[in-house]
Parts: structure tokens; C-alpha cells; sequence
């Protein structure tokens, strides 16, 4: 786990919020995001600067700082995360494919230190990525 900022630094069994995380802020309502999907354990909104047609962030409302988070305990959680992603391209219209991203750490592209998953669509995506 990485150890370079405050947010990178809390993990499951630490606090469930991080005071300056930006998507545990968007979870508390502290900043406004379009959000499409509430659940006790799991938030879906859209991203604010879209790749693509469809641009979709599902994350954990606890903080987990990203991938390397995870634990054996996890797994309902990862459940609930995917049936969320499901729904969101379903309900989109994503009939032909769509793509689910998670960026781990700075050379994965991670922006924002909390577990997210893009559901990406609309659009014929590239691969491989930049
Ligand atoms: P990452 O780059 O860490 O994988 O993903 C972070 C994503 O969060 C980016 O796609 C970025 O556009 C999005 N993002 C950053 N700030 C905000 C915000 O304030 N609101 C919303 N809705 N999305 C954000
Ligand atoms: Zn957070």
C-alpha cells in the first residue's frame, strides 16, 4: 500500500471516512456530484469530465484507497460494486460493450485516492490504452 498522502494511507479497519478525500466527500454529500445509484455500501455517479459518451465512477462509500485495499472480507462488497456496474451500462443502453477500469496507483493513472470504477461506453474504445 502506498504511504504517500493521508487518503493512501487509511485502509479497511482504519476510518471509514478520510477528511480530505474528494470522493468520500462526494459520498457525504459535502460536494455535489450527479449521483445515479445509492446503496447502504456502494455509490454510483458521473464523472465530471467524460472519456466517453457514457462515463459512469462506481466506488465504495467506505474509503478504500484503491485495489491493493481489498481484503478477504471484501467480497459482498466487490458483488454489490459489479451488479452496480452492470445496472449502470444496462440502463445506459451499452448494447454493444462497454469497458470497467480501475487505476491503481500513479503509473496506473490514479487521480483520486479512493477505490473507483469507471464503466466506460457509447463509443468504440481503443486498446491498448495511452
Ligand atoms: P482516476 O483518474 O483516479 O482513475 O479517476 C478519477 C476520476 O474522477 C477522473 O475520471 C475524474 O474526471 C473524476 N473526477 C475528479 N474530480 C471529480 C469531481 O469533483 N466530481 C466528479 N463527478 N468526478 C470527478
Ligand atoms: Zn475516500
Amino acid at each position: 500500500m502506498g504511504s504517500e498522502g493521508a487518503a493512501f494511507s487509511k485502509s479497511r479497519g482504519e476510518d471509514e471516512r478520510v477528511s480530505d478525500c474528494l470522493f468520500c466527500k462526494i459520498v457525504s454529500k459535502e460536494i455535489d456530484a450527479e449521483i445515479l445509484h445509492e446503496s447502504s455500501e456502494v455509490l454510483a455517479f458521473q464523472d465530471i469530465n467524460p472519456a466517453a459518451p457514457t462515463h459512469v465512477l462506481v466506488i465504495p462509500k467506505r474509503h478504500i484507497g484503491s485495489a491493493l485495499d481489498l481484503g478477504p472480507d471484501d467480497g459482498d462488497l466487490l458483488v454489490d460494486l459489479f451488479e452496480t456496474m452492470t445496472s449502470m451500462a444496462k440502463t445506459a443502453g451499452l448494447d454493444n460493450g462497454h469497458r470497467l477500469v480501475t487505476n491503481v496507483g500513479s503509473d496506473g493513472g490514479q487521480t483520486v485516492d479512493h477505490l473507483r470504477f469507471h464503466v466506460l461506453g457509447g463509443r468504440s474504445l481503443s486498446w491498448p490504452p495511452g
